[in-house]
């Protein structure tokens, strides 16, 4: 399928969600997952207007980026080493894998100006999974009051891989009420508008719990 073609549909799926949860389409971004496929197929995604690419590797964004340049947005969405940032810093707009206090302070150190950041939630407390416990979320977030190179600008989850739309619906639901909580302490480091969950399997769902930003990977550029 054409990356157009996909773009098509899935904007389709995401009109209907948003009607269903009485929301505006123009609130949710969608992040095309470049992860599994080609600088070339990365490009058509470009040229079909899609404006946030994602990438979960250093040597993926890196090589991507030397073609595209900065015409999209650049998102890191994946496990983040600490040694790796001096990689990526210059080239991301977003990272959605903060979950760690050493992680923070390399990219306080290695950035030049404030980056946006999720901070990676494990709602579902799958022990495979990266991110901060839901109960800790507010206890990082206030340690990083002086790292002022990190602007929290949301929360990111991974769902399990279930069929459970019930089970799915309560992990993205507590997301969403953490990342209220957190947006009313008000820290000006911290606004916290933003919801980064949803992928190929799961984005309506995500989207009629709130999510702002849906990382989509196989269903719109392919796996392959
Ligand atoms: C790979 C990946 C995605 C996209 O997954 P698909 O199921 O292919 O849509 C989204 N988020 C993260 C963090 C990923 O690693």
């Amino acid at each position: 399928m054409k990356v157009s073609e996909n773009v098509k549909i899935i904007k389709e799926n995401i009109q209907r969600a948003c009607e269903r949860s009485g929301r505006m389409t123009e609130d949710i971004n969608i992040v095309a997952v470049t992860k599994y496929v080609s600088i070339e197929r990365a490009e058509e995604a470009v040229k079909a207007g899609l404006i946030h690419l994602g990438e979960n590797r250093d040597e993926g964004l890196i090589s991507k980026w030397e073609v595209l340049l900065d015409k999209p947005q650049w998102h890191f969405i994946g496990t983040l080493q600490s040694r790796k940032v001096k990689n990526i810093i210059d080239k991301v707009s977003y990272i959605h894998s903060l979950d760690r206090l050493s992680l923070a302070k390399e990219i306080h150190k290695r950035a030049d100006k404030p980056v946006s950041c999720f901070v990676q939630v494990n709602v579902s407390g799958e022990e495979s999974k990266h991110g901060i416990s839901p109960e800790k979320v507010k206890e990082f977030i206030g340690k990083l009051n002086s790292f002022f190179n990190i602007k929290v600008v949301g929360l990111m989850t991974m769902a399990p891989h279930t069929d459970d739309e019930l089970f799915l619906r309560s992990c993205f639901r507590q997301l969403k009420t953490i990342q209220e909580e957190i947006h009313s302490l008000n820290l000006p480091y911290a606004p916290c508008t933003e919801l980064s969950m949803g992928m190929s399997n799961d984005y309506m769902i995500a989207i009629e719990e709130g999510a702002t930003f849906i990382r989509i990977g196989t269903a719109l550029v392919g796996n392959d």
